[in-house]
């Protein structure tokens, strides 16, 4: 779906991001994990558009985002922003929006959807979300998981091939936490293509098909679970992974 290869980011003269490579395959369920200031972020942001990368190349399937640092034209940008949706840990609705138009703006504005049939999905979606019922109501009249939760509803009306979710969680209780990871399960479970970058350890081993640890601006290891969570080989994971204990 994405491919990252040798990819660079400086902010300045400090480079924060040294040579990653990184590519997901269709139905692949990624978490990035790693200590502040590894680069997490800025690893989405380049993914994202949201920051270009210095170096490096970066691709959307037929879609060449970057070639050893130069980027395509507007169209180009435009085409590889159409594959992928973005959850913030902020949220990040229009807050003077109601939750249902929230969800179904950019389908009718951006991508000039029916507006009765984007209607109908944005409902839908807010349904499967768990937020029948709050269609009507402004974000500030929901609590943090449930803005969460219609974010990821306003993600997935773009109909996006892989989503990225920057540390969903860590602005919610334990308790509102917990309805938003089972909402990312439930994507997960039907092989959508998602990348999550989280401090939820639990959370990372029971849905990552991979995980990839990052510190320092590079992938120190990746694997599945049960070796980087469970048996890390590197002693910079072990010890992240004390640390949080
Ligand atoms: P956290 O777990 O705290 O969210 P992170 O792994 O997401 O951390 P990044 O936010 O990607 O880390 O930051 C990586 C490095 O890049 C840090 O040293 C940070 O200070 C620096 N950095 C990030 N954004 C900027 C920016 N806009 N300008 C300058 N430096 C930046
Ligand atoms: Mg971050």
């Amino acid at each position: 779906v994405v491919a990252l290869e040798h990819a660079r980011k400086s902010f300045g003269d400090v480079e924060v991001l040294h040579d990653i490579s990184l590519s997901v395959a269709p139905g692949e369920v990624v978490a990035i994990i790693g200590p502040s200031g590894g680069g997490k972020s800025t690893l989405l942001r380049c993914l994202t558009l949201l920051e270009r990368l210095d170096g490096g190349s970066l691709s959307y399937e037929d879609v060449s985002v970057a070639t050893d640092g130069s980027y395509g034209d507007k169209n180009v940008l435009a085409q590889a922003r159409a594959r992928f949706g973005l959850v913030f840990q902020n949220y990040n609705l229009f807050p003077h929006f109601s939750v249902l138009r929230n969800v179904m703006d950019a389908p009718v504005c951006v991508q000039r959807r029916d507006r009765a049939e984007a209607e109908a999905e944005a409902r839908a979606l807010l349904a499967k979300m768990g937020l029948a019922g709050n269609e009507d109501k402004v974000p500030c009249q929901l609590s943090g998981g449930q803005q969460q939760r219609a974010s990821i509803a306003r993600a997935l009306a773009m109909h996006p091939q892989i989503v990225y979710f920057d540390e969903p969680t860590s602005a919610l209780d334990p308790e509102l936490t917990a309805e938003v990871l089972r909402v990312i399960k439930q994507l997960a479970a039907e092989n959508m293509t998602l990348v999550i970058v989280t401090h939820e350890m639990g959370f990372a081993r029971e849905v990552a098909d991979r995980v990839i640890f990052m510190d320092g601006g590079v992938i120190v290891e990746e694997g599945p679970a049960e070796q980087v969570i469970d048996h890390p080989r590197e002693a910079r994971t072990r010890a992240f992974l004390a640390q949080r204990e």
